[in-house]
């Protein structure tokens, strides 16, 4: 009896801190979490720094996408559409989920962010299980980290791309991913209540728009989430006039996952098509493999010849900046700093011979040499998955997939901007 009565003191005590602390029965929500690490969790370094948390829609299949995700380490959790939450790579640890991206003149933001995937699409409202699981985990990690709500964005929000074939300059819109989380009604029901009202980088003119669309529904959303459905009706996947190639496909319109269908029966991928401007009215664009594009692939050499024939075609606005590195047929390499800044060099800037590959976006780290390891160069983000080796016989490595002591002499360093 005295025991039954101590008890329900008990209970009548911790009902009466929770009334205190603002907390009643139907707060409390017990996140289902569990551990699947990555392979590569063991290796990832620590993050100096977390100041944000970004979000993003798998695009694909709950098992592909745990699949990738699991594989390669590309975010530190992920949310079925359930409500289950698992953990990939430990919080406290690089995740590859951002790729190139920008956030306030900030570049890279895998260093100092974490990354939720949530299985679903960019125009599709997720599930009530993942609202809640969604909403505890945000509220635990915003505690744990200190990070306001206008911290958290979405991967569309922060990805940006380099030039390319469409857009002269660095541009925001490389990326959908996560869209439908900025909206507020979105923010709202996961209990988020301060968001970005503008690009930072784009009004600070770091970034120009390429992908108006999704602008307009991050800084201006629609007033109801149902609007979202009509603007899709008008997403079409064939090749029209003011619907080309990047507007249908983005980033991904040149990848070998990216196929297009002419109108006569012809396929050919994207990494395969040369006449960007001559694909016929028509032509189908499918996606094969979303599943297989990892988040931080090095995106490998352009070559004068192949992908264009100027320095301007290649790099656009970029093709004199420090950040563009040319390998020229003669062995030397220089970036397009270096070459505009002397007149002789100036010439090779200008007629850059065929077959001068040239890497836009990197900073360039030089070469590992005796006395120079790279750890001197690249300093601690010598292993950072987002710092990429070039081999003397020419294979390129990550951070992620390199060991310190096997980098032979010669070997280049490049850090992505
Ligand atoms: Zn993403």
């Amino acid at each position: 009896m005295t025991f039954i009565k101590k008890r329900g003191h008990w209970l009548t005590f911790l009902l009466m801190l929770a009334v205190v602390s603002g907390y009643s029965a139907a707060d409390v929500y017990a996140l289902d979490i569990g551990n699947l690490y990555s392979p590569l969790n063991d290796k990832r370094p620590f993050r100096p720094s977390t100041r944000y948390i970004i979000l993003h829609t798998t695009e694909g299949s709950l098992d592909g996408s745990l699949r990738k995700v699991h594989r390669y380490g590309e975010a530190h959790y992920f949310v079925t559409p359930t409500g289950k939450v698992y953990r990939i790579i430990d919080r406290r640890r690089i995740a590859t989920h951002t790729g190139r991206s920008m956030w306030n003149g900030k570049t890279t933001l895998d260093n100092m962010s974490i990354g939720i995937e949530v299985v679903g699409f960019h125009d599709k409202d997720i599930t009530p299980a993942q609202y809640a699981a969604l909403k505890e985990l945000l509220r635990q990690l915003k505690r744990t980290y200190r990070i306001g709500d206008e911290n958290i964005l979405t991967h569309s929000m922060v990805a940006y791309g380099r030039p390319n074939r469409f857009h002269s300059q660095k541009h925001r819109g490389r990326k959908r991913c996560g869209m439908i989380l900025s909206h507020p009604d979105v923010r709202k029901k996961l209990g988020l209540l301060a968001a970005p009202t503008r690009d930072p980088d784009v009004t600070a003119k770091r970034l120009v728009v390429a992908d108006p669309d999704l602008h307009r529904f991050l800084y201006k959303p629609p007033r109801v989430l149902a609007a979202l459905a009509a603007s899709k009706d008008q997403q079409s996947m064939v090749i029209a006039r003011g619907n080309n190639a990047w507007r249908i496909a983005r980033d991904k319109y040149d990848s070998p996952h990216t196929l297009y269908v002419y109108p006569d029966g012809r396929k050919l991928r994207g990494s395969e098509i040369r006449e960007w401007s001559n694909i016929p009215a028509g032509t189908r664009v499918t996606f094969l493999d979303e599943d297989r594009e990892r988040e931080q692939e090095f995106e490998g050499f352009l070559e004068i010849g192949k992908d264009g024939s100027t320095a301007r075609d290649l790099a656009g606005d970029l093709y004199a900046d420090a950040t563009t590195i040319y390998f020229f047929p003669s062995g030397l390499i220089r970036t397009g700093a270096e070459l505009n800044a002397s007149a002789s060099q100036r010439k090779q800037l200008n007629n850059p011979p065929k077959g001068t590959r040239v890497l836009v976006g990197y900073i360039y780290g030089g070469y590992v040499q005796k006395g120079r390891p790279a750890s001197r160069i690249a300093g601690a983000k010598w292993n950072y998955p987002s710092t990429f080796y070039r081999l003397p016989n020419g294979r390129i490595m990550s951070g992620d997939e390199i060991g310190k002591t096997k980098i032979p002499t010669r070997t280049l360093i490049f850090m992505m901007k």
